[in-house]
């Protein structure tokens, strides 16, 4: 398969060409596609697959499909991941298609600053990786008034197995439940038991996409 194929913008295909991505992975190959028809997936991905990538395309499609954000609206794509490290790995990732693209993503994690973190997201975001905890902070802080989830219809759950055995099922379940149900889930997980298929039915729409790598 060629990139040429998913469905990507003259912008996002420049930014890939200059990254040096030859050709999409099977991941990205498979999943881009799906959530680019608007589907939830579920997508059984190790670290390494190109699982980023494959969230990542799409997100910022969804989101430059959406009216111009405002500084002052929350975010629209939310990016949840169970570590510090994963988070600025992805934050990372980001950069390079956030700057062609004309969009701004906020990094959040526990253990370091949120003043720091509320800053940011005060000069606002269409994006946001976060760690759940972290996550929770900020909605809370200042009564509610640095960040909301009023218009996020993108939600990743990126290492989503590692995320709940962390023990942080239930921030994940109070952000999911406070987002519109009209949204688009991306679950990933390098594994997927039966108590993760119990939970991916409470927060995936019914029939999402399964794809295993
Ligand atoms: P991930 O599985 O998302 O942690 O990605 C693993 C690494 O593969 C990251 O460093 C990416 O920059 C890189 N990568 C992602 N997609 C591709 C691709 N299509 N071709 C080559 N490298 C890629």
């Amino acid at each position: 398969q060629k990139w040429s194929q998913c469905g990507l913008s003259a912008a996002v295909l420049e930014v890939i060409t200059r990254l040096g991505y030859e050709k999409p992975t099977s991941i990205q190959a498979q999943a881009i596609p799906a959530i680019m028809s608007g589907r939830d997936v579920i997508g059984v991905a190790k670290t390494g697959s190109g699982k980023t990538v494959a969230f990542l395309l799409p997100m910022f499609r969804h989101i430059k499909d959406q009216r111009p954000h405002e500084a002052s609206e929350g975010p629209i794509g939310i990016v949840m991941t169970p570590t510090r490290e994963l988070a600025v790995q992805i934050h990372r990732e980001c950069k390079p298609f956030l700057k062609a693209l004309g969009l701004r993503a906020v990094c959040a994690y526990g253990g370091s600053p949120i003043k720091d973190q509320i800053a940011d997201l005060k000069r606002g975001a269409e994006i946001i990786v976060c760690t759940p905890g972290r996550m929770i902070d900020l909605l809370g802080a200042n009564a509610g008034r640095v960040t909301n989830l009023r218009r996020a219809t993108y939600l990743v759950l990126d290492e989503a197995d590692r995320m709940f055995d962390m023990g942080f099922e239930p921030q994940v379940m109070k952000i999911v439940n406070n987002v519109r149900p009209q949204r688009q889930t991306i679950l990933f997980s390098a594994t997927f038991p039966k108590q993760m298929e119990a939970l991916a039915r409470k927060i995936l729409q019914h029939r999402p996409v399964e794809i295993t790598v």
